[in-house]
């Protein structure tokens, strides 16, 4: 059949069925926020006739005042959100209402545990836009249509939020999208005046388009609703119709902000953090930048809608523009209003406009210091952000060398001095902490929290009381190729080359060191011919108080996570073998180097060898044959006496 006939009953796609489905069973305790996402929406829609416009003024049919109006009523348990904006087609109401185009769908469905109160959570985090209005009503039209289209080509759809929905053609004066709820039995309050009203105020607040009611100026007695009947209702404003990033900051209050970011971002919860500015001079705008509370499902994913809702002069311009800010900030949202880019700009011209890279730079640094000041000013909410974005601004000294400093002092690791497992301790506080002496930031690079604090590195550090920085996210060896220093302070790796603790090491360390250089020479010599081409090198360490062994890494070779890293993506990983370390001080060494026997002491090399493989959470190159010496020697033991 074709599309512009007359009456289709048509099936929700399956990740849509699923939405609805979780809407109408929701327990989300919020319901009130269906009114924010429609009216979002009928605002959105203003905007986009508006920038339609300015190419094609016809579409405006002499009305051009763009508004929104919201009517109910209490007998019917309905309510109707009118907007005049750009309305929608036959094709883009199926297309628009019957599936889900958000990215991190799939994801967010994945996330679901079946538990009602845990996933009403998750719709929470996740945000659903128009089938919120499934919350609160059993059935839904939407009476629509597009600007510059005929009157009888409007569309009306209708769905009762199960499985399907019908589309037929209805006719409709006015241009724009009507959607009718009608409410729950449960939910039939919300079609009360005084209600109502005041849920739509506190969402009405920051939209730059006038919210119309009906003017509410008489008590209502059964006389004056028989008045009511004679007089034509009256409409007026219920909020200022000024877009918020265009008032001075004095004036807007923290609830408009958040919502506001509710209104832009699509997210139902409140941001962390926003940062309001006008800039004046060479460049002019206006930007409103803002840190949402958690990562939302498709932050990891490349194709992923991101950037800031672009205005040129109040005029919507374009959503998700990407080029005002770098890739490691993409968690950000907010608006730019320009007075200096053309208003038929397109996304094209904007990867190209030197403009647009001087206003990239400094909304770049202007983000950076919204993260530095709130580090400063309110550090468990910073705790916050670094859980969910820390991962995300570790891409940064790659992404942005310039700022590389300035990102640097945004990190947070856990260190051989922090008191619990969070990632709190930044790097200026551990510059602040170095011993005299001290010209280098220490830090160790493992597989988790566990092996880094367990890692027979530290040992000689802990006996000094130097603190290690201990890294163990999958992108930290990365990230630490891509940075050298920090306040002029190189960064070592302690797993890495020969351990070299300068200016820390005393005069007796040294003498000592030498000493058993000598004394066992031969020892060294004797384990390198017995483990052969297992080991890059043999030689004697300093770095361990407890352990007999240990492995470090050459100080250019791949460590185990870049290497783990790369196996999983399928590329080829280029040889290198570890240096096994010997503890002179140990016992056990002082007798392997007395083993006449040449098999036991071949026996004892690999069990040393293959426990520091273990130590560094490796694995055994070949465990039926570590734990065959093992037991032979352990057979020894327990078969004295
Ligand atoms: P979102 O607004 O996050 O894109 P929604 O589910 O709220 O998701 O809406 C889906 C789409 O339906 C919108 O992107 C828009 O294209 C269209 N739409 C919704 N409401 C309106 C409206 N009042 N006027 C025009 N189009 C609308």
């Amino acid at each position: 059949m074709t599309a512009s006939s007359g009456s289709e009953t048509l099936g929700f796609e399956t990740e849509a069925k699923q939405l609805l489905h979780l809407m109408i069973h929701s327990l989300y305790s919020n319901k009130e926020i269906f009114l924010r996402e429609l009216i979002s929406n009928a605002s959105d829609a203003a905007d986009k006739l508006r920038f339609e416009a300015l190419s094609q003024p016809d579409l405006l049919e002499n009305d051009s005042e763009l508004k929104v109006q919201i009517d109910f009523d209490e007998k019917k348990k309905t309510i109707s959100i009118a907007d005049n904006g750009i309305g929608m087609t036959r094709e883009e109401v199926i297309s628009n209402l019957g599936t889900i185009a958000k990215s991190g769908t799939a994801q967010f469905l994945e996330s679901l545990t079946g538990d009602q109160q845990k996933d009403s959570q998750l719709i929470g985090q996740f945000g659903v836009g128009f089938y919120s209005a499934f919350i609160v009503a059993d059935e839904v039209e939407v009476l629509t249509r597009k600007a510059g289209t005929p009157a009888d080509e409007a569309t009306l759809w209708k769905s009762k939020g199960e499985s399907e929905y019908t589309v037929e053609n209805e006719s409709k004066a006015e241009r724009g999208t009507t959607i009718t709820l009608h409410l729950k039995k449960d939910e039939k309050d919300f079609a009360e005046s005084f209600r109502l009203r005041s849920i739509v105020k506190k969402y009405a607040d920051h939209i730059s388009i006038p919210v119309l009611m009906e003017k509410q100026d008489f008590v209502e007695t059964e006389e004056n609703e028989k008045d009511k009947k004679k007089k034509e209702i009256e409409y007026e404003a219920i909020n200022d119709a000024k877009a918020l990033w265009t008032r001075s900051r004095t004036d807007v209050k923290d609830e408009e902000y958040k919502e506001f970011y509710k209104h832009i971002s699509h997210d139902f919860e409140d941001p962390l953090e926003w940062s309001h500015n006008k800039v004046e001079g060479k460049l002019e705008y206006t930007s409103l930048l803002y840190i949402p509370g958690r990562a939302p499902f498709d932050l990891w994913n490349r194709e992923a809608a991101r950037g800031l809702k672009l205005y040129v002069q109040r005029v919507f311009i374009m959503d998700d523009a990407e080029q005002f800010l770098p890739l490691y900030l993409r968690f950000m949202k907010g608006v730019v209003d320009s007075n200096d880019i053309s208003l038929n700009v397109s996304r094209e011209i904007l990867q190209k406009d030197p403009v647009i890279d001087s206003m990239r730079s400094a909304l770049t640094k202007r983000a950076l210091d919204m993260l530095a000041k709130l580090r400063k000013k309110d550090k468990e909410k910073y705790n916050e952000f670094w859980v969910q974005f820390g991962q995300t601004i570790k891409e940064g000294p790659a992404e942005d060398f310039g700022n590389k400093e300035k990102i640097a002092k945004l990190f947070q690791f856990t260190t051989t001095a922090s008191e619990n497992d969070l990632q709190e301790q930044g790097l200026e506080e551990y510059v602040s902490r170095m011993q005299d002496g001290q010209d280098k930031i220490y830090y160790l690079v493992a597989e988790s929290l566990k092996a880094a604090q367990n890692s027979p590195h530290l040992e000689i550090f802990k006996k000094k009381g130097i603190e290690v920085v201990l890294m163990y996210d999958r992108i930290d060896e990365w990230l630490m190729g891509h940075l050298n220093e920090f306040e002029g302070k190189q960064f070592q790796d302690i797993s890495r080359g020969e351990l070299d603790l300068g200016k820390l090491e005393d005069e007796e360390d040294k003498e000592q060191q030498e000493k058993s250089a000598k004394e066992f020479a031969d020892l060294v010599t004797r384990i390198k011919k017995n483990l052969g081409d297992k080991v890059k090198e043999v030689r004697l360490t300093h770095r361990l108080t407890d352990s007999a062994a240990c492995l470090a890494i050459d100080e250019h070779d791949m460590g185990a996570q870049m290497r783990k890293i790369m196996e999983a993506s399928g590329q080829a990983v280029p040889e290198s073998k570890p240096i096994f370390e010997i503890n002179p001080e140990h016992p056990l060494l002082v007798k392997l180097d007395k083993e006449a026997d040449e098999e036991r002491f071949g026996d004892l090399v690999a069990i040393l060898f293959g426990q520091a493989s273990l130590a560094e959470g490796g694995q055994l190159e070949d465990p039926g044959e570590f734990s065959a010496r093992l037991n032979k020697l352990l057979m020894e033991l327990t078969g004295k006496d």
